[in-house]
């Protein structure tokens, strides 16, 4: 669907149209001439094509900015498109910062204004943004029940069951959206024991649930959390069925003995769609989110929290409170900061968004919180490295294969995450590419967004397609031939692959994606008990602390098994605010 965002100034757009016509070529697409008038330019985008329209003023001055796009994300690109227009004409520049989060959307935007003022003959590259002046900054002290930081899953639930029970609560978000890595989330979340598995006739247990999640984590995980996740994640269905949320379908996913993933109606992302519901509710509630605004300490007083300092570009807020729940998510894109716990990953290319950098872990720990499982870092073996994009495992699970630069196969493509993550990292130049046809894009939506942003190779023949990326086209056909007879025969005889092997790699045309692995979840965080209190490193309980979702260490222990991810911070989120609500109510 196509959507227009952003036509302001439309009156005044027409009118230079008018007043320029006489001198200036309009809908610049063939102007050359340097001058006034309503110019378009095109940049690529994560879902398609941007497309701007530029309105050049006499004097050169960029009037106007208004986008169209194809299909960003909703929540991610969509805030680069509806923020960016306004900043270009006020810096008059595209030589500004990306939103954070939204690099592809937000390049693709400059691109396309970029090339809107070629043809207006303006080299956009020449265009120092204006200093927009010195900020004075104001102080604000606001006082309320509870304040959550950070506006992911873990957090926006947290502050929707503490509002529900009565209370006043803020939202601190540093990022100029709500949904943190959350809204990345694509397979689905873990539950055992539902009405929705029941009506479905699938069977499967509590006890199941909790012997599979130890078993993916090597062991490591804290049984107590695990168990709690576990006994509440039926509950946690229901409550996001109550909020108009329900996730009616159930599959397998991986490390699961039994049907157990729960996702929206058709097999939609689910960080998505929980992210568009969660802040939906967040809004009905009237529940205040401060967007752009980063917490940067607690406030304890005699061991005990009793705030927050944040700031934001305009003001520094201090907020007393009864007490605050720590939701900041994860530290994958802090590479100063995995990299001290794990020096290997150093180069690394991460699959999060920006927020996640252990702003929470740090806080903490200086009002003396506990952490435990810190060094614990998953990686994705499979992420497109100029844009972090992370390829899903169904790629491989509908049938992709990964060859080496030579163009030969090296691994079972399936084996767990860690593996075939240090498969791809022992081949020449530590990457590989990710094969495929159009059999597997047809069945596959995620494929459309990969196309979209670009970052497949497609070409009508195998050896067209290796040519395309630099290998020997003999190989890579006999690669593929190889493939496809050990297909037919049911029997992977070179690395023993039992899954992913419904379909033969034949129909034209083909695809590659370079990928390699990026770091993914940071398992370890701070230590919570079962009622989500923050433990300081005496053992005790930190008094008004709370601590729930990626934030948190010791539920996945060593190894985090999928859709176990939206379990913790749906689970974790209510418990922390039900803590809360029974201390306070006291
Ligand atoms: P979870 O899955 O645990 O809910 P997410 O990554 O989805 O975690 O969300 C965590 C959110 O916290 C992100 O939106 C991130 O930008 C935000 N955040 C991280 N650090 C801070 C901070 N210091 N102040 C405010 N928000 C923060």
């Amino acid at each position: 669907m196509k959507k227009i965002i952003a036509l302001t100034l439309s009156l005044a757009m027409a009118a230079s149209l008018f007043a320029c016509s006489s001198s200036e070529e309009v809908q610049g697409q063939d102007a050359t001439e340097t001058g006034s008038g309503v110019y378009t330019g095109v940049g690529q985008g994560f879902g398609g094509e941007i497309r701007a329209t530029v309105t050049v003023a006499e004097d050169g001055t960029i009037e106007d900015v208004s986008l169209e796009h194809d299909g960003e994300t909703q929540n991610i690109g969509t805030i680069a498109i509806e923020n960016l227009p306004a900043e270009i004409i006020s810096a008059q520049s595209v030589n500004i910062d990306v939103v954070a989060s939204a690099t592809v959307t937000s390049d693709a935007i400059f691109s396309a204004v970029t090339d809107a003022l070629a043809k207006a003959g303006i080299d956009a590259s020449a265009l120092v943004a204006k200093d927009q002046g010195e900020v004075v900054k104001t102080a604000e002290e606001i006082t309320t029940d509870i304040v959550v930081i950070g506006a992911g899953g873990a957090g926006m639930t947290s502050a929707i069951n503490l509002k529900q029970a009565g209370f006043e609560v803020v939202i601190l978000e540093k990022m100029p959206m709500v949904g943190g890595n959350t809204i990345k989330a694509t397979g689905g979340m873990n539950a055992a024991d539902t009405d929705v598995q029941a009506g479905l006739e699938i069977e499967d247990s509590v006890e199941v649930f909790i012997a599979d999640t130890m078993e993916g984590g090597y062991d490591i995980n804290d049984i107590d959390l695990v168990t709690i996740m576990a006994e509440e994640s039926s509950n946690a269905i229901n409550w996001l069925d109550s909020i108009g949320a329900p996730l009616p379908e159930v599959t397998f996913s991986g490390g699961a003995t039994n049907k157990r993933i729960h996702r929206p109606e058709g097999g939609a992302a689910v960080g998505e769609y929980l992210t568009e519901h969660l802040s939906r509710v967040v809004e009905e509630l009237e529940i205040p989110v401060y967007l752009n605004t980063t917490a940067t300490e607690l406030i304890a007083e005699d061991g005990a929290v009793v705030g927050v300092v944040a700031e934001s570009k305009e003001t520094d807020f201090t907020f007393t409170s009864k007490s605050v729940v720590l939701a900041t998510g994860g530290f994958g894109a802090n590479e100063d900061l995995y990299t001290t716990y794990a020096p290997e990953l150093k180069g690394f290319v991460t699959t999060n968004t920006p927020g996640a950098t252990g702003d929470g872990i740090v806080m903490a720990e200086a009002v003396g919180a506990d952490l435990t499982d810190i060094e614990q870092i998953q990686i994705h073996p499979t992420v497109e490295q100029t844009t972090s994009i992370l390829i899903t495992e169904s790629v491989r699970g509908d049938g992709a294969i990964l060859v080496n630069t030579d163009g030969v196969r090296f691994t079972d493509e399936l084996l767990t995450r860690d593996v075939v993550s240090a498969n791809i990292i022992a081949e020449d130049q530590s990457f590989a590419y990710a094969i495929f046809d159009q059999q597997l894009r047809d069945g596959l939506a995620a494929v459309e967004k990969y196309v979209s942003a670009g970052i497949t190779t497609q070409a009508d023949t195998i050896e067209e397609l290796a040519e395309l990326i630099g290998m020997d086209g003999t190989v890579l056909a006999e690669t593929v031939a190889n493939w496809n007879t050990m297909i037919v025969a049911e029997e992977d005889t070179d690395f023993g692959r039992t899954a992913g092997m419904a379909n033969e790699i034949v129909e034209g045309p083909f695809y590659a994606i370079s990928i390699a692995p990026g770091v993914h979840h940071t398992m370890g965080g701070v230590k919570i008990n079962t009622s989500t209190e923050v433990i300081g490193t005496d053992g005790n309980a930190i008094p008004n602390l709370y601590a729930a979702g990626e934030v948190v260490g010791g539920v996945h222990g060593a190894n985090r098994i999928g859709g176990n991810a939206v379990t913790d911070i749906i689970v974790f989120g209510k418990v922390s605010a039900e803590s809360i609500i029974a201390k306070l109510g006291e």
